[in-house]
C-alpha cells in the first residue's frame, strides 16, 4: 500500500451525485487509490451501494412508490427488490423534510439521469476501468448497519463477502479494504468468518478512541472522524490527540473521514486541512468528496 492513499468517498462526489457509476468512473479518472462502497441489501438479496439505508435523500422514491413508506416516514432499501430499485432515479442529496439540497454547490438536484446499481455492476466497472486504463485502483466496501440487517433476517456480511471473492478480492494482496463501525461485526468478519481481507475500523465516538487495543487484535486499521485526532487550538496552531501515533504504535493505519472542500468547519482553506492532518497528524490515508484535490496535493510534496 501507498504510504498515503486517498479514498474516493462514495465517489468523485463533489462533484456528481453519491454512489452513482458516474462518480465512481469520474474518481477513478482523477487517479485516487481506493474507490468506496457502502452497501446495503435489497429484498431480494442483492447488495445496493447506497450511503442509508433510507432511499429517500437521494432518490424520487416518495414520488414514484408514494404508499411504500413505514410508519417513521422512511423509505427502505430493504422493502424493495432489485428491479424496484432501478427504476428509481438518484438525485444530489437532500433534506426530504425541506427538500432542500445539502451541498448547495453541488450537482444540481433533480438533474441527469442517474440509478441505483448493485455491488456486483460496481466492481465490473471499476475492474474494467483497470484494465482499460492499466491502472489498479482498489475498492473499500462498507458494510452498513450490521444489526438492522439482522433484525430483518439479513446476511449482508455474508452475502458480501462471497461477491467479493468471486471478483478476486479475498487477502490484503487483493486491492480491497474492508470497513465497517460495528466493531463486534468486524470482529466476526476477521474471527468467525475467517476473512484475510484488509479490515479498517471505523469510530464514531471518541469513548471509542480507548479500544484501540482490541481493534488492533483483528484490524488492520481505523477510520476515525477527523476531529478525533484535532486537539484544542493553542496560539492559533493545531494540536493533536494521541489517536495518530497510539494508532501507530499498534500497526494500524489511520484513515480519517471526510475531507469537504466545502464544508471546511476549523480549517480557513482546504490546504490547511490536508496539510495539518495528512502533513502534520501523519494519517496514512483521507475519505473525500474532493478526490483531485488530495492526489495534486500529496503529487507535489
Ligand atoms: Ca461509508
Amino acid at each position: 500500500m501507498k504510504q498515503k492513499i486517498v479514498i474516493a468517498h462514495r465517489g468523485a462526489s463533489g462533484y456528481l451525485p453519491e454512489h452513482t457509476l458516474a462518480a465512481k468512473a469520474m474518481a477513478h479518472a482523477m487517479n485516487v487509490d481506493f474507490i468506496e462502497q457502502d452497501l446495503v441489501l435489497s429484498k431480494d438479496d442483492i447488495p445496493i451501494v447506497i450511503h442509508d439505508i433510507y432511499l429517500d435523500d437521494v432518490t424520487d422514491v416518495a414520488q414514484k412508490y408514494p404508499l411504500r413508506k413505514r410508519k417513521d416516514n422512511r423509505f427502505y432499501v430493504i422493502d424493495f427488490t432489485f428491479d424496484e430499485l432501478k427504476t428509481l432515479n438518484i438525485t444530489e442529496r437532500f433534506n426530504p423534510k425541506t427538500g432542500k439540497q445539502v451541498y448547495k454547490n453541488r450537482f444540481p438536484k433533480n438533474k441527469g439521469n442517474f440509478k441505483l446499481h448493485s455491488l456486483q455492476e460496481e466492481l465490473q466497472l471499476i475492474q474494467g476501468l483497470n484494465f482499460s486504463t492499466g491502472k489498479n485502483i482498489g475498492i473499500y466496501p462498507e458494510i452498513k448497519e450490521p444489526k438492522f440487517h439482522k433484525k430483518e433476517g439479513k446476511k449482508l456480511t455474508e452475502i458480501v463477502l462471497k461477491i467479493l471473492a468471486n471478483y478476486g478480492y479475498k487477502t490484503k494482496k487483493d486491492n480491497c479494504i474492508l470497513q465497517c463501525f460495528d466493531a463486534k461485526e468486524l470482529e466476526r468478519i476477521r474471527v468467525d468468518l475467517k476473512s484475510e481481507l484488509f479490515l479498517v475500523q471505523l469510530i464514531e465516538f471518541p469513548e471509542e478512541t480507548k479500544q484501540l487495543n482490541h481493534f488492533a487484535t483483528y484490524a488492520d486499521g481505523i477510520g476515525p472522524w477527523y476531529k478525533q485526532i484535532l486537539g484544542k487550538k493553542s496560539a492559533d496552531k493545531f494540536t493533536f490527540t494521541s489517536l495518530v501515533t497510539d494508532a501507530h504504535q499498534l500497526n494500524l493505519k489511520v484513515h480519517p473521514y471526510t475531507f469537504r472542500a466545502d464544508a471546511l468547519d476549523e480549517f480557513t482553506t482546504f490546504e490547511e486541512m490536508m496539510q495539518t492532518l495528512l502533513i502534520e497528524a501523519n494519517v496514512d490515508g483521507a475519505f473525500t468528496d474532493f478526490p483531485d484535490k488530495i492526489v495534486s496535493f500529496l503529487n507535489k510534496k
